[in-house]
């Protein structure tokens, strides 16, 4: 109860806020929604809080007022390392008659915590100001909880039934363990086995400095995060008395070596096509180099000319790099140990297995261990289903009133698609956010979304969900 005065208490002030600042007339889904985005920031959501279950209570609530029996809404408890958390599953049964199997569509209800004091504003109101929405989480990814649960009581609201089972899995610790996330994905293998899965926490459109739509980014693939501590020990001793071996001499040649490796450039049919289409709109010898990668992958010169850009690297090849650094235990002491943090985003298919081998190999040194820090979620490249890439079209061109183009994206790694994936199923995120990349503060200070791209994409879902469930 304590919880739901919060809320409303919030919601009167947001409200007061929202009316002020928006010459928008609003339509009563956009409202609806605006109204559900607005709450849901106001919960703090982020792991040590414990304001999970009255998030999910809220939206329980909404959905059930909107007609969804109480047996399609699943909430589940999760302890995520000692954190209590919960997940989400929604499930709007279809007539069957379609045939087909259920559609999955993914979003996380937790965020990544955020400091009052810190932000310019209070992180957990949502504000509008300046063309903006700023909170937590209006990006990454409460934008996405909202419009696809808005997406669900609309279409319920109007009579729709689909023709296939439609399904929402909200996980609860996407940003930390991903303990909601494994076990969901099991459960959907188990008990839904869908034709694919939908994910609304990346992709999304691409805007121009102006705000004119770039393209649509439409991922398909994840690469493995993974950390490696190299380690190199030695017996020790007095500093004044030397020995030929040394932990910190050992490890900085370990290092040394793998700052020079390169590792193999791996392109597929997903790169190639992000490079050509990269490539068009990135001017000079960059683009110029992402183009002819694309028609020959390999072409030694454009390797090294994307291979020199930060931001495109990890597109190209597997990488790794030293990130931490730990070694020695008195000035007057020869050090009996020394370790550093390698960090790896793995290229899917390579394996993590076989990185820790190269690793070995170009060390050269069986006196230091390569070990792996923790568990990591290999996951295979999704290809794009035709039948969603029809109701993507159809999205963008009443979006924008014309084809925008989409570009297939692999990201460095962290969604909750990854799991999907690992379990064999197609996952696509096509989220409806647009942004331009300086207004992405996601995980950030002062996270926001303009107003317009919030308003122009509430249609998305249900345009993706009438074509791929309806008629
Ligand atoms: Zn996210």
């Amino acid at each position: 109860m304590k919880a739901f005065l919060l809320a409303g208490a919030l919601t009167i002030s947001g409200q007061a806020a929202a009316s002020e600042a928006s010459p928008r007339d609003l339509t009563e889904h956009e409202q609806r929604v605006h109204d559900i985005y607005r709450d849901i920031i106001a919960f703090r959501t982020a792991s040590g809080h414990g304001q999970m279950d009255e998030m999910v209570t809220y939206l329980t609530d909404r959905l059930a007022e909107a007609g969804f029996p109480d047996q399609d809404l699943m909430v589940t408890d999760y302890d995520s390392d000692g954190d209590a958390t919960q997940g989400l599953i929604v499930r709007y049964r279809g007539d069957g008659s379609s045939g087909e199997k259920p559609i999955v569509m993914l979003a996380h209800m937790d965020v990544v915590d955020a400091l009052p004091e810190d932000w310019e504003r209070d992180p957990f109101t949502l504000v509008e100001e300046g063309g903006y929405f700023f909170g937590r989480g209006t990006q990454d990814n409460k934008y996405g909880v909202a419009n696809l649960t808005g997406t669900f009581i609309r279409l319920k609201k109007e009579g729709w039934t689909p023709r296939r089972d439609l399904y929402l899995v909200f996980s609860g610790d996407e940003e930390t363990g991903m303990v909601s996330t494994r076990a969901q994905a099991k459960w959907v293998a188990d008990n839904v086995d869908p034709a694919y899965v939908l994910n609304s926490d990346a992709g999304g459109i691409g805007l121009a400095d102006d705000y004119s739509p770039l393209a649509q980014q439409v991922q398909l693939a994840e690469k493995t995060y993974v950390t490696f501590d190299i380690t190199a020990t030695n017996p020790g001793g007095h500093s004044s008395r030397p020995r030929s071996d040394n932990a910190i001499y050992d490890l900085a040649a370990a290092l040394t070596r793998i700052s020079q490796h390169r590792f193999p450039v791996r392109e597929s049919a997903l790169t190639r096509s992000y490079f050509a289409a990269m490539g068009e709109s990135i001017p000079g010898e960059l683009g110029a180099a992402m183009r002819a990668f694309a028609a020959d992958p390999s072409d030694a010169d454009a390797i090294d000319t994307i291979s020199a850009n930060p931001g495109f690297v990890g597109t190209l090849r597997t990488t790794c790099v030293a990130t931490m650094l730990k070694a020695g235990h008195a000035e007057n002491a020869l050090p009996q140990s020394a370790s550093a943090a390698v960090n790896c985003r793995v290229f899917p298919g390579e394996g993590v297995e076989s990185v820790k081998e190269t690793l070995e190999t170009i060390i050269g040194n069986e006196a230091i261990a390569v070990s792996q820090r923790s568990e990591a979620t290999e996951s295979p490249m999704s290809s794009l289903p035709d039948e969603v890439e029809a109701a993507l079209a159809k999205s963008l061109t009443a979006r924008f009133g014309k084809p925008i183009p989409m570009i297939p994206t692999m990201s460095s790694g962290g969604t909750d698609g990854m799991h999907y994936r690992a379990l064999g199923y197609e996952t696509v995120a096509i989220g409806a956010g647009a942004s331009r990349p300086q207004d992405i503060y996601a995980h950030g200070l002062n996270e926001r979304m303009r107003v317009d791209a919030f308003y122009d994409g509430l249609d998305h879902w249900s345009i993706v969900l009438k074509e791929l469930a309806g008629r």
